[in-house]
């Protein structure tokens, strides 16, 4: 079966057509119309996969890529034009370009947390550069998966994008053919597989993972402002979000306060019934409903802790006196369940957080601009916030990516562009000179290569 897919694609890819500006403005258009057509649709499968709320469904997946439609028609032409560079002095009479190419037919495999955006978002990169698209979004979110090949079935053509369903089988036979670029967006342990599997092949690989994103209070922090923003990030898309925050570390002078006024913010979020609440979500599946609730240790629950498997709720939980012995601390949480704290000594946090594999995303809560800089200057991560969690994926102007083992590459705005083209760098030179300086036999001329090349 991928055999097939994959014949069609490179018929499909030789004719060029992928390679003409206007075909793929055409096609990113017409995109637009369909998801504008069946945006009921898409929010209704996001609300039956993972109880999304209409508003973070638009907001964080509909509404984001309609947007980086937007984005991308509008600069494209900027983007795919030939880049002219300096050429060095020693090669008179010579121009020297960039010209991006389309790799060709690229894989897409998506996670089930934002099944829709993380699917069509790099998706759109693709097309821009020109390849042709195999997706197979997550097996996990199947309402989503229909509607998604929906979408795709009636906008492009068979052997331009088409949708791949089903489960770890079809994917392994996919991960494992000759495509000429695979996007993966999921997890550390399933991004290994899928690095492996390329490599027999040398195929290049983007890798977007995930990992545990901390989050320091510094004492000077505004609290009000850090309860709202880190409860806001960490319990959206009830924690299912790869940059949310995974675990506080606070100030031992604050952490108190912080803790009732996060408890406060779920209440004015979510009610004190979360369960009752109409803005907030499910657990996508019962195997990760069981290994969060695990994850509750009850006598370290400083707020929540409710849950029910029959509707997969888990009440936006918090959970204090926690170290790193704890089993909330082995791996990524991704659930409602946020973990605190404390530290004495900011730089001794900082070590500890040195010590961990490079997490997706960062946040420091602090008014002090030393303190900021000292903490992002000297953890590694993807990317992060001062004074704010989650909000800097939310931006066509800077690449979105992982470090070490949250991932390798990046893209989002113009770095989806670049990401799915292969830079050719070129060099045109006039056939009316010719220097004989380089030319064997090279007798003494050793001393002239020296003045120039110094
Ligand atoms: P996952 O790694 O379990 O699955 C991701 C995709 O890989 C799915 O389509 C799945 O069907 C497929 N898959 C699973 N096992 C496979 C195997 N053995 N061989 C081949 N393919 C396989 O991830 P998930 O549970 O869907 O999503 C959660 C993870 O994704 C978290 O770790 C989160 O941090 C990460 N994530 C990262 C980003 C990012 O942009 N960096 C965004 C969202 C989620």
């Amino acid at each position: 079966m991928v055999n097939e897919i994959l014949r069609k694609h490179k018929e499909f890819f030789e004719k060029n057509n992928t390679k003409d500006m206007d075909f793929r403005l055409r096609h990113l258009d017409k995109l637009r119309s369909s998801i504008k057509k069946y945006e009921k649709e898409i929010l209704e499968a996001l609300k039956d996969d993972l109880g999304k709320p209409h508003f973070e469904g638009y907001a964080t997946e509909v509404g984001y890529v309609m947007d980086s439609i937007s984005f991308i028609s509008k600069n494209l032409k900027k983007w795919a034009k030939d880049k002219n560079v300096k050429t060095p002095k020693h090669q008179p009479l010579t121009k020297s370009f960039v010209r991006y190419e389309p790799y060709g037919t690229v894989l897409i495999i998506g996670p089930f947390n934002y099944p829709f955006q993380l699917i069509i978002e790099p998706m759109l990169g693709a097309i821009a550069a020109g390849n042709t698209v195999v997706l197979k979004p997550s097996h996990d979110t199947v309402k989503t998966e229909a509607i998604i090949k929906k979408i795709i079935d009636e906008v492009f053509d068979d052997g331009y994008v088409n949708v791949v369903t089903g489960g770890r089988e079809i994917t392994t036979e996919l991960i494992n053919s000759k495509f000429d670029y695979i996007f993966f967006t999921g997890s550390v342990k399933v991004g290994k597989i899928i690095m492996e599997a390329a490599a027999k092949n040398l195929v290049p690989v983007t890798l977007e993972l995930g990992g545990k994103s901390p989050v320091i209070v510094h004492e000077d922090a505004n609290l009000d402002i850090a309860a709202k923003r880190i409860v806001w990030g960490k319990f959206l898309n009830a924690g299912q979000t790869c940059v949310a925050p995974d675990y506080i570390y606070a100030h031992n002078s604050i952490k108190g306060k912080l803790l009732e006024k996060m408890k406060k913010t779920i209440q004015e979020f979510y009610g004190t019934e979360a369960k009752e609440s109409e803005d907030y979500g499910k657990i996508v599946n019962s195997r990760q409903f069981d290994r969060l609730v695990s994850l509750i240790d009850t006598p370290k629950v400083f707020h929540g802790g409710d849950h029910d498997k029959n509707i997969l709720y888990i009440e936006p939980t918090i959970l204090d006196n926690i170290g790193w012995d704890d089993k909330v601390m082995e791996d990524e949480i991704f659930g409602p369940i946020l973990p605190v704290m404390g530290y004495e000594d900011i730089n001794e946090a900082v070590k500890i957080i040195k010590s961990k594999p490079k997490p997706l995303a960062f946040y420091i809560f602090s008014e002090n601009e030393s303190i900021q800089n000292m903490t992002i200057d000297n953890i590694s991560f993807g990317g992060g916030c001062i004074n704010d969690t989650v909000s800097h994926v939310a931006t066509p102007y800077m690449p979105f990516g992982g470090v070490g083992n949250s991932g390798i590459g990046s893209y989002h705005g113009k770095d989806s562009f670049y990401t799915f083209s292969h830079a050719k760098s070129m060099i045109k030179k006039s056939s009316k000179l010719n220097m004989k300086l380089i030319f064997p036999p090279y007798k003494d001329r050793i001393n002239m290569v020296r003045k120039i090349l110094k």
